[in-house]
């Protein structure tokens, strides 16, 4: 039988899940299409009711819904109790549970392509939106010794310092200033950039938050942003001789975890890694 798949977003035109998941779904065999649909805030609560429907895998959620899904559900597991927000859904006999693999699929690309873990490290965090707050979240529950979070804005700094101390990680609010960060950046064994910094169309396309002499070649950089794959970051980072990891390892590392829990099959990732570049360098990053 066809099983049925996909993501909901609004808009959701531009996600490059459906090309990395149906890469994966192929290569396995597995006779799923992996659809998107664009649904609206009304509409969330009966299309997730249809999901619990025979032959219905599951789907995963993006902007705007990863909360707004969260009370059609039957179960919501740790990950996504914690990040209050819900990225893929699954179907077991018509019971639906919620799990956020944001938070693990960074951790998991971190571990695979560099060797990184967070135990008894120092991280500096660029940033303090949406994103930030996940990538915080996740380096508290792997572990991490201490943190610094750094923007552009102090106040939205300073919470989330409050919010790794609540889970137990010694964290420093400083803002996004070039003597602040250098002295961070120094003792850091992972640096993460969750700003906007160096994202196509964004506020500051060609702008890095760090440069060269500012970046230890013992330090991690991974830069969330993953349009364009190369941006000025990695650059500064990789002319210092740090080890760098782009944003798309992420994306697809959460989505390789939803594909795990539908399937109950091991990911092709080099598969699903490879058709994700391939598509964004169609689109010109
Ligand atoms: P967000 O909530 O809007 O937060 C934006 C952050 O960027 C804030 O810290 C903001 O600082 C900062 N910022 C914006 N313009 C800036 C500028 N000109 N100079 C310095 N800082 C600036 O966004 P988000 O959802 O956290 O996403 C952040 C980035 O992560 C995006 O590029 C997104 O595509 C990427 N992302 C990637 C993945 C992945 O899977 N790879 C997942 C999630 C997000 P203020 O607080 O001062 O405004």
């Amino acid at each position: 039988m066809t099983q049925r798949l996909g993501i909901i977003g609004f808009p959701i035109g531009h996600s490059i899940s459906p090309i990395f998941q149906q890469a994966g779904l192929d290569h396995l065999g597995i006779d799923a299409p992996y659809e998107k649909w664009e649904v609206t805030t009304e509409g969330v609560g009966d299309f997730v009711a249809g999901l619990r429907a025979p032959g219905t895998l599951g789907i995963n959620i993006t902007v705007p819904h990863k909360q707004a899904v969260i009370p059609f559900l039957d179960e919501v597991d740790e990950w996504a109790t914690a990040a209050g927000a819900v990225n893929t859904i699954v179907n077991r006999d018509g019971r639906l549970t919620g799990h956020n693999t944001d938070g693990p699929g960074f951790l998991r690309a971190l571990l695979v392509e560099t060797g990184y873990s967070p135990e008894g490290t120092r991280a500096l965090v660029l940033g303090a939106g949406g994103a930030a707050r996940g990538i915080l979240l996740a380096l508290a529950r792997g572990g991490v010794e201490s943190l610094v979070i750094a923007n552009r804005t102090l106040e939205r700094a300073e919470t989330l310092a409050q919010l790794a101390s609540e889970n137990g990680v010694k964290a420093e609010a400083i803002p996004l200033s070039a003597d602040a960060l250098t002295q961070a950046a120094a003792s850091a064994a992972l640096i993460v950039n969750c700003t906007t910094m160096g994202m196509s169309h964004g506020p500051d396309e060609r702008g890095s938050p760090l440069s060269t002499t500012q970046i230890p070649a013992t330090a991690i950089v991974n830069d969330l942003v993953y349009n364009p794959m190369e941006t000025p970051l990695l650059r500064e980072a990789a002319a210092a001789g740090a080890t760098t990891l782009g944003g798309l390892h992420m994306l697809v590392y959460q989505g390789v975890l939803s594909f795990q829990m539908w399937t109950g099959r091991d990911a092709p990732v080099d598969v699903m890694l490879a058709a994700a570049a391939k598509e964004m360098a169609s689109r010109g990053a």
